[in-house]
């Protein structure tokens, strides 16, 4: 060996495809490819990311003393037990670290997000992809994937790329099912754009069980991808794990003075909330109003709907056609689905201009 080796099961490790923002020759396009809030940003989140530039020379607070005590009290949550992190990316991420390593076993289903097999990987752990039921999550086929070296379990709800939920009694079943040795991660990344009548359980469980552990962001509703803060809610013995393997200053002082400001700000994750799911509703019908041209919805409770092209018109020709009608989406032929296109829910222009330019390709079509 003349050069040092990275660990196999490193090189084994796909890199991650975010979603893009410019089209290969550099056009100037609307991006419904990330998932991002179309109304922006809470007013507050962002003049309180501005007031941070006064302290630029100082180093953050590495407890996040203040924005844990302000999810706690929206959340009624112990701030103790409140784990964050560059993103929750990387609370996932901590996660795997702390509980699980060669040898070990972590399941996540087909079409799951695709963090998870880096976080899995990362670590020399070994994924385990279960089958998916219509393209949502399959309890039975996840406790079936259960073996003796199964540490974590990662489940996104509603889940990302198809949308699709995961009902409060599935989860409960899963959380039944599972040995209690098993941490069961779920990843709420979208909860906030779910109705109250729709909670899905598992802060709940975070609260009361000893091995459920939930994460969320602010890159989502919150409109503060950019800022990179996520966080979790989990058992005391859990948090403690993943706080000895955070990197020490991994929310900066903008970060975390703004997502303060926005979790402050509930009106307008009610405001987002709605927008989305007037929006959602209406685009999942105009689509699937086109199933005569093979076109479908993959129901969705999150910010965005996956498209089955399952007819003439195929996924990549539409994925350039919306390209040529000034959007870029998400077309997934890496994640086993080239047969799809991810749409974030835009503005009601973008809705309508999106299924606008999906009615003239379908028309077209030959
Ligand atoms: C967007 C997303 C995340 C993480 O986003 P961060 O910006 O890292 O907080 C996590 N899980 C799912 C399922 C997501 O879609």
């Amino acid at each position: 060996m003349n050069k040092p080796a990275p660990k196999d099961w490193i090189m084994a490790i796909a890199p991650y495809v975010p979603g893009k923002s410019s089209t290969d020759d550099g056009r100037k396009v609307i991006k419904l490819s990330a998932n991002e809030n179309p109304l922006g940003t809470p007013d507050a989140a962002r003049a309180a990311r501005i007031a941070a530039a006064q302290t630029l020379h100082l180093y953050p607070d590495p407890g996040a003393v203040e924005l844990r005590h302000a999810i706690a009290e929206v959340h009624d949550l112990d701030p103790a037990r409140i784990i964050y992190g560059t993103g929750s990316d990387e609370v996932l991420h901590l996660a795997a670290g702390a509980y699980a390593g060669p040898g070990d076993e972590i399941i996540y289903v087909r079409y799951g997000f695709s963090v998870y097999d880096i976080a899995a990987r990362r670590v020399g752990a070994t994924p385990v992809v279960v089958a998916d039921h219509d393209y949502g999550t399959d309890v039975d086929a996840i406790l079936a994937a259960v073996t003796d070296r199964t540490r974590v379990v990662f489940l996104a709800n509603p889940n990302n790329p198809t949308g699709t939920y995961t009902s409060r009694a599935e989860i409960a079943r899963l959380h039944v099912g599972l040995r209690p040795d098993i941490l069961l991660v779920i990843d709420q990344a979208y909860a906030e754009y779910l109705y109250p009548a729709e909670d899905d359980g598992a802060l709940d469980l975070a609260r009361t069980a000893s091995n459920v552990l939930i994460t969320r962001t602010f890159s989502k509703i919150y409109g503060l991808a950019a800022e990179r803060v996520g966080w979790g809610y989990g058992p005391a013995e859990v948090i403690d794990a993943m706080h000895r393997i955070r990197a020490p200053f991994c929310l900066t002082t903008a970060g975390q003075l703004a997502a303060i400001a926005a979790v402050r700000d509930q009106a307008w994750v009610d405001q987002s909330r709605d927008h989305n799911r007037q929006w959602l509703d209406w685009f999942t019908d105009e689509v699937n109003a086109l199933g005569n041209h093979g076109l479908r919805v993959v129901p969705s409770k999150a910010n965005f709907a996956l498209i089955l092209f399952e007819g003439r018109l195929t996924a990549e020709t539409a994925y350039q056609g919306l390209i040529d009608a000034g959007y870029i989406v998400r077309w997934l032929p890496g994640q086993g689905l080239p047969h799809g296109l991810r749409i974030t829910i835009g503005s009601e222009q973008d809705c309508r201009a999106i299924i606008a330019a999906l009615r003239h390709l379908v028309g077209d079509a030959r």
